[in-house]
């Protein structure tokens, strides 16, 4: 699977298996949350999920133990299929929450995070343990960042909602009073001087730092006061991260407190750049159905699904707002076929004989069509639901379109 295709498909199992379990409540202790770096050995992990095994035997509870006991077997069975965890680590929510009546079901998500887990958890509560996961799910992308005065200025990058400094330095830029001896004419010259050596500082570290780095989306600058806006106008960057300048922002601080201050205050236009990714998709589509023969463009599911099947799609555009299942179906008169359904039937009759049917596969309509673009070096993308784009794809082309290499 390609890059931007994994983490879409990350993205969106994540934001689904969130909506599911982020309410869930157990009948007692017993829900149990594993989080998994890539660092960590899974022998390390299967040691850590046995001693946890034979400590719940001291539970009071009966059902609370076999249920603990239950889930815990459950991961187990599932890491024994791993050698090491994924690049980016494993997430494991996995324990039996109340059904109807008196009955629990079993809920278990094993899912590869969009960002790298960093830290080792086992937790067992009445609820999962989702918080270390929410910041990975608000933004995608790499944004550069700086915040500077003509004192010190601070280079950072921000992923997703993290924030790491790459450089701080200060100024010899001198105060504003003059000392005895020096005329003020003299004074303010060597100031703005001292103050233009800096400001070339700062741009030659932010070519070192952001110029080789494709994925930056963007570059935001921050700071007290009018300098960060002279700095931009004056055009001390390189011209390739000129280009790439976002906006500036007001902040009180400079130092590593100041790019907090600066992501906090640039986020609705973070949240602007996006979207306007989307747009730009949407509109390439939209341009390509103008033409009298339909262009490079497909949409609704059979035809998308035809043509990805041919090796001729190359983006996908699919709604995050499908929220169908693609089940797979083999009855015991040997027909198989698949068709699409807005939820898992429990039980379902083949459409050729009528006869019981087994449902061998039941699988997220919008993970189906990951796994069939895989085959054919095609790339996902997940069109938010609830951007005026997201809307159109949704209603106009039922979720399901194509930007395709050739047409079919
Ligand atoms: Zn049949």
């Amino acid at each position: 699977m390609d890059e931007r295709s994994s983490t879409e498909k990350a993205r969106y199992d994540f934001k689904k298996a969130m909506q599911e379990i982020v309410d869930l409540k157990g009948r007692g202790t017993e829900l149990i949350s594993v989080y998994i770096p890539p660092s960590k050995m899974i022998f390390d992990v299967m040691a850590y999920l046995r001693s946890e095994y034979s400590q719940s035997s001291n539970i009071k509870s009966k059902s609370t133990m076999k249920n603990v006991q239950g889930a815990i077997d459950s991961i187990m069975a599932r890491l024994r299929t791993y050698k090491f965890p994924p690049p980016r680590g494993l997430v494991i929510f996995c324990g039996e929450v109340p059904k109807a009546g008196d009955q629990t079901r079993m809920v278990q998500h094993v899912l590869e995070p969009p960002e790298a887990v960093t830290t080792f958890y086992y937790r067992c509560d009445s609820q999962f343990y989702t918080e270390p996961l929410m910041g990975m799910l608000q933004d995608k992308k790499t944004y550069g960042l700086i915040t500077m005065d003509r004192s010190e200025a601070t280079l950072g990058i921000l992923t997703g909602s993290k924030v790491v400094v790459i450089k701080n330095f200060d100024s010899m830029v001198p105060r504003k009073h003059r000392q005895g001896g020096q005329s003020a004419q003299r004074f303010e010259r060597l100031i703005e001087l001292a103050a233009h050596e800096f400001f070339k500082k700062i741009a030659d570290n932010a070519t070192e730092v952001f110029l080789d780095k494709p994925e930056m989306m963007g570059l935001l600058i921050g700071g007290p006061g009018a300098t960060k806006d002279y700095f931009i106008k004056e055009g001390y960057l390189h011209h390739e991260l000129q280009k790439k300048v976002v906006d500036t922002f007001d902040t009180g601080y400079t130092d590593e407190y100041g790019l907090r201050e600066l992501v906090e205050n640039a986020r609705s236009a973070i949240v602007d750049i996006e979207l306007m990714h989307e747009k730009e998709l949407i509109q390439k589509l939209l341009t390509e159905i103008r033409n009298s023969d339909g262009g490079l463009s497909a949409y609704g599911e059979e035809v998308v699904r035809g043509a990805t099947l041919a090796g001729a799609a190359d983006v996908l555009l699919l709604s995050e707002g499908l929220n169908k299942r693609r089940i797979y179906v083999k009855c015991p008169n040997g027909h198989r076929y698949q068709c699409t359904t807005p939820s898992s039937p429990d039980r379902t009759e083949c459409i050729e004989c009528g006869s019981q049917a087994e449902i061998e596969k039941d699988i997220d309509l919008v993970d189906d069509f990951f796994e069939l673009a895989d085959q054919f070096s095609t790339t996902v993308e997940i069109i938010s639901a609830d951007s005026e784009e997201g809307e159109m794809l949704m209603k106009a082309f039922g979720g399901i379109a194509a930007i395709l290499r050739y047409r079919v």
